[in-house]
């Protein structure tokens, strides 16, 4: 049973998320928007060719290189994604802005729970940070670029890959449906890739902002515990990692789209000077927790041939728990490949089982039907 803490951070995350689906669902719509306008000048070069096959001219696939054809249409691309990019450090920025107004609040709310059963009355001393002092946080992304600089990264990428779709569809003779589904996901990919920006930056500055408020109070506050969202959507890093302790000067980094928070771990209340009982809540470590959760269960957090190797005893969920850098997220958590873990022949064995397993099961059914 979760303590009263661990449900009061996943509600405070659930208000939080709420902000950042409404202002996710609108970045999907200027998107949208965007990529009318786009696919519009991309159908415009299709006209072009199909007027010049009629009036007779040899159409190559140098054809849509010359005359800067592919230049001025990746061009028009680019400037339409970056049009999307001041549109999405806006609404990310908002959404910082309130993620750090909120964290103070529900920073003390949480210091007040894990302080735990106490005599009515006996509050902790808590000191909510001033906004101001948070304000470095807001509009920034985890390396400290500002936000509309990583947005207008996305732009040139998905541009030349949209351009080069285009040409590579011309080249092959691709029909305009086969094109426009083409088109579309590589367009769609800096969608995805804004979106995972926007919700990760957001969390970061809320969690950053929690932080700042534990650390600003360390005479009440000894370090934080790890909760993960324990779910089958979870992965076995974040799973491992719940329950686990951390002192103030470290920072919880999982990963981007991660659905993790740090709860503050208070000082026993006879450090503070005062004789009552310690009652402060305990939170069940991540691994005891999945020890409970049922096989298909376990086996959608692993994977078929990772919960195998779980069950034979030759690996521990907290294995799975890995450090890794990336330049754009820093340091973050990783599940480890059950490769990494138990070395190739190993895990192909396990593997190979898996699939001789899904034939097996195949061939029955074949022969039911
Ligand atoms: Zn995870």
């Amino acid at each position: 049973m979760p303590s009263a803490l661990e449900l009061a951070a996943a509600r405070f995350r659930r208000e939080l998320l709420t902000n950042e689906r409404a202002a996710a669902s609108d970045m999907v719509r200027v998107y949208g928007e965007a990529w009318r306008r786009t696919s519009q000048r991309t159908a415009d070069v299709q006209a072009q060719i199909r007027t010049a096959r009629l009036t007779g001219q040899s159409i190559s696939p140098a054809w849509f290189y010359q005359q800067d054809r592919a230049e001025t249409l990746q061009a028009q691309i680019e400037a339409e994604l970056r049009r999307f990019a001041a549109y999405a450090e806006e609404s990310t920025t908002a959404l910082q802005r309130q993620a750090v107004t909120a964290a103070g609040g529900h920073a003390a709310g949480l210091v007040d729970l894990a302080a735990g059963v106490r005599p009515a009355g006996l509050e902790v001393p808590f000191d909510v940070l001033p906004t101001a002092a948070l304000q470095d946080l807001v509009g920034f992304a985890a390396d400290g670029s500002p936000l509309r600089d990583v947005f207008e990264q996305i732009a040139p990428g998905v541009a030349q890959r949209v351009t080069d779709t285009l040409g590579v569809s011309l080249a092959a003779g691709l029909g305009p449906r086969e094109t426009a589904r083409l088109l579309r996901r590589q367009f769609g990919a800096g969608l995805a890739r804004a979106l995972t920006i926007s919700r990760t930056e957001t969390l970061r500055a809320y969690r950053e902002a929690m932080h700042r408020n534990y650390e600003a109070n360390d005479d009440v506050i000894d370090g934080w515990v790890w909760l993960a969202k324990l779910d089958t959507r979870t992965c076995a890093a974040c799973w491992a990692m719940h329950g686990s302790e951390h002192s103030l000067d470290e920072r919880l980094n999982d990963h981007p789209n991660g659905r993790c928070t740090a709860v503050p771990k208070l000082k026993p209340w006879r450090a503070l000077g005062v004789d009552i009982p310690d009652r402060r809540p305990v939170v069940e470590p991540g691994p005891t927790a999945f020890e409970r959760l049922p096989d298909k269960g376990q086996e959608r957090v692993l994977g078929k041939a990772a919960y195998a190797a779980y069950q034979d005893g030759a690996v521990t969920l907290e294995q799975f728990a890995r450090r890794r850098h990336s330049d754009a997220w820093g340091d973050t958590l990783q599940a480890a490949s059950l490769e990494a873990l138990v070395g190739r022949e190993l895990a192909q064995k396990y593997i190979r089982a898996v699939h001789e397993a899904l034939r097996r099961r195949k061939l029955a059914d074949a022969v039911d039907s």
